[in-house]
């Protein structure tokens, strides 16, 4: 079995030793003497685990900077969908291999996704050696024939992926509570319940979304799918910023877990009262993420920690709220339970997903509090080596092929929105 030694690395504020052995870490103390096949001088370094990125349309990367400061339906309707559905194979494939190599360089070794053409993506994350939780996104716009072609699609995904590596899981991906109708929503959630997937939903984002929720279904986005029976432990609401306090016990009684997208709320004024303090008292598992990259429009998870804590504090007008430490345990071990994952820890027995983040920087120095500059002060490019599933995707910041990716997806997005 590979071994990987990491030699004098900061761990919570003293040094350490890492041994890595297979997928897993296997030993953490002061002064290991093992041989390994591997090993990286952790001096100057401190380690962390692995970022997961909780919400993302990873092959929007190639809509990057195409149309922003615009109105989340506009946007959507003229700009996002019309280009989408131009798409390729070939264009979803290295959308999602330029996310996958932006989301190693800024830490990133595990995300949640909802897209089209799930197979490319899958590709593009076997090739890049990241954890990916994807679904194909799912709409019936309330009309039955939609339905039928959208369930065989599910099925056929769900076939296909018995192919997938390891680090892939498919999930299911119904859009939102007005692009899926209610019978969709619970025939997936049978579905989910019987082959045990986890299902990403866009929900309550918008003030709208909630008024129009009240006017065709006569209840909040929550109390709806509460009435639906949908809310269950398998179901990741991302967004979840028009919640009110009554709504709040619902989901922490079937075990919802949220998906807070700081970066996106702002950008598209969606909102930015989203309640981690409330979510986390009703005991939510709460995690953060980045969306997509036309609405983010990075997917730097070092950059979502301070949004989301900023945000926080700002509305609240409260600056003890949202801290540091709380901003990267929903980073990391939020997360990855989540995602089901043994890891989001540096501890022996968890998967090897780490990442060391280069402390001879000026956002990190002084070093009084690392996690505090880690948050605060730096963003992803402090990150210098990742490890995902004990394989080392990054190294002093190189990513194997990354020249290439850069120009390819550059190539292919100006062929897509010139065509
Ligand atoms: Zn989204």
């Amino acid at each position: 079995m590979k071994t990987i030694l990491i030699k004098g690395v900061q761990l919570k504020g003293t040094s350490a030793d890492i041994y890595i052995e297979g997928k897993y870490i296997k030993q953490v103390a002061a002064d290991l003497t093992l041989a390994a096949d591997k090993v990286i001088d952790g001096s100057r370094k401190a380690v962390i685990p692995g970022l997961v990125n909780t919400h993302s349309h990873a092959p929007m990367t190639l809509l990057r900077g195409f149309a922003d400061d615009m109105k989340l339906f506009p946007w959507l309707e003229q700009k996002i969908w019309p280009n989408e559905a131009k798409m390729t194979h070939e264009d979803v494939y290295w959308g999602a291999k330029l996310a996958c190599l932006e989301m190693i360089k800024s830490g990133t070794t595990t995300f949640f996704d909802m897209y089209q053409k799930t197979e490319a993506i899958a590709e593009a994350v076997e090739e890049a050696g990241i954890r990916g939780i994807l679904s194909a996104v799912c709409f019936d716009h309330f009309k039955p024939e939609l339905a039928e072609s959208g369930k065989q699609n599910i099925r056929k995904q769900f076939q296909k992926a018995d192919k997938y590596g390891e680090r892939i899981r498919l999930s299911l991906g119904p859009h939102a509570i007005y692009t899926v109708s209610g019978d969709m929503l619970q025939w997936i959630d049978r579905f989910s319940a019987e082959h045990n997937l986890l299902i990403q939903l866009h929900l309550a984002e918008t003030e709208s979304e909630r008024e129009n929720a009240v006017k065709q279904f006569g209840l909040t986005p929550v109390r709806y799918l509460h009435k639906l029976g949908v809310l269950s432990s398998r179901l990741l609401i991302a967004h979840a910023l028009y919640v009110d306090d009554e709504e709040i016990p619902m989901l922490a009684d079937h075990g919802v877990k949220v998906a807070h997208n700081p970066a996106s709320n702002m950008k598209l004024a969606s909102g930015d009262r989203f309640k981690f303090a409330e979510m986390k008292r009703a005991g939510i598992t709460v995690g953060i993420g980045t969306d997509g990259c036309s609405s983010s429009n990075n997917l730097d998870m070092v950059e979502a920690m301070k949004l989301a804590s900023l945000l926080g504090k700002v509305w609240r007008k409260d600056p003890e709220v949202l801290t540091a430490d709380e901003m990267l345990y929903a980073a990391t071990e939020a997360g990855a339970s989540i995602a089901g994952l043994n890891a989001g820890r540096i501890e022996e027995g968890c998967l090897a997903d780490l990442c060391l983040v280069d402390l001879h920087a000026p956002a990190f120095v002084p070093n009084f509090n690392f996690v505090s500059n880690l948050v605060y002060a730096a963003n992803g490019s402090c990150i210098d080596t990742v490890i995902c599933n004990g394989e080392v995707l990054m190294e002093n910041r190189k990513v194997q092929g990354e020249d290439e990716i850069l120009e390819e997806a550059g190539r292919i997005a100006f062929r897509l929105i010139k065509s």
